[in-house]
């Protein structure tokens, strides 16, 4: 699948669920409101859809939510999808989650044929943990990375870096995720959907971050790339891998190989722009996948060239208001 800009779309977000576990601030509301179940697809419309992905060129799938691991029978899709690892054009299916569950799970992700997850941790003070994400627990999460370390899954910690918040602890989170041999991306708040706080108070531009960490630190630019949007550089006192995901202060379109798909079967061509498709119509209205197909080369034929974030200073409004929990980090 190539885009109008010439960009080949390898990779697919898929968000299983737009529940979660936790209320992050910067995420969503304390009351959210979440989608009716009836709207949601179910694990065999989501297996569908994925290797319909899959069939037109897709090679890799990243589960993602709300928190994928709270959807029930979540592994069912795990094992469907790892079986056709290596037999199609899939190579790699991964993960993007709280962490909360992965104690229970990480064995079994890794028998699906998950190699690598991607865990959010903005904190490891309990204080602040219970602070960022209202309901969460730190000791759960730890357990479930050392779970998933164990279990043998590559392991990347994903920070929002958050001004006042975590901004004093983001070089400790460095060196403990590098001594534990993880690499570690920050990522800067997105202007994504309502919430209670103030975002210009959360905003902290990731350059800030950078120019603080290169003082104490012999950061070198790194070519390794995972698929996504990150640009890392190797950090030569920890010989670890430090990412950097900056929508606001970078634009990384240029070369965005994925698009997203929600839970009720909407594919966003881009994170930051409203234009969706409907594929859970062309899904259910027939068995065979033709005009499924159909569908997913027209939406692709409308990819937009980018994203245009800006948060709103006067308004302090998001920039969308669908948050991330909708469409998956
Ligand atoms: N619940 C899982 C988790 O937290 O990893 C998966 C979904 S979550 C939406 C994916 C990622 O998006 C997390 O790393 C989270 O920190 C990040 N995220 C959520 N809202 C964001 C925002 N407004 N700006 C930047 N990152 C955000
Ligand atoms: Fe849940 Fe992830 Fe959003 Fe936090 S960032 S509320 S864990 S979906």
């Amino acid at each position: 699948m190539i885009d109008p800009f010439g960009r080949q779309i390898s990779y697919v977000r898929i968000s299983v669920t737009d529940r979660c576990d936790f209320r992050c601030v910067y995420c969503m509301p304390e009351h959210m409101t979440f989608l009716p179940k009836a709207d949601v697809l179910t694990l065999e419309e989501l297996e569908r859809l994925s290797m319909a992905f899959v069939h037109k060129g897709v090679e890799r799938l990243r589960i993602t939510g709300g928190e994928p691991l709270v959807r029930r029978d979540v592994m069912k899709l795990f094992n469907a999808l790892g079986s056709q690892i290596g037999k199609s054009n899939l190579k790699e299916v991964t993960l993007t989650t709280n962490g909360s569950q992965l104690e229970r799970f990480a064995r079994d992700l890794a028998s699906a044929g998950v190699k690598r997850v991607n865990v959010s941790l903005d904190t490891r003070d309990e204080e602040t943990f219970r602070a960022i994400t209202r309901w969460g627990d730190l000791n759960k999460v730890l357990d479930g990375i050392d779970a998933a370390d164990a279990a043998g899954l590559a392991i990347k910690i994903n920070t929002v870096a958050l001004k006042g918040v975590n901004e004093d602890e983001i070089e400790d989170l460095m060196l403990w995720a590098h001594s534990r041999g993880f690499d570690h991306t920050l990522i800067e708040t997105m202007p994504l959907g309502e919430i209670d706080g103030d975002r210009i108070d959360q905003y902290l531009p990731l350059s800030i971050v950078r120019a603080h960490l290169s003082r104490k630190y012999s950061l070198h630019e790194s070519a390794h790339r995972t698929g996504g949007p990150a640009r890392y550089v190797s950090v030569a006192e920890t010989s670890g891998r430090l990412g950097f995901i900056t929508p606001l202060t970078h634009n990384f379109c240029e070369s965005c190989n994925r698009v997203r798909l929600t839970c009720t079967g909407t594919l966003y061509m881009c994170l930051g722009q409203n234009d969706s498709t409907d594929l859970r119509k062309a899904l259910r209205s027939s068995p065979n996948d033709a005009l499924l197909d159909n569908a997913i080369d027209e939406a692709i034929l409308r990819k937009p060239k980018g994203h245009d974030f800006i948060i709103d200073r006067r308004h302090n409004s998001p920039a969308l208001t669908r948050p991330m929990s909708v469409t998956g980090g």
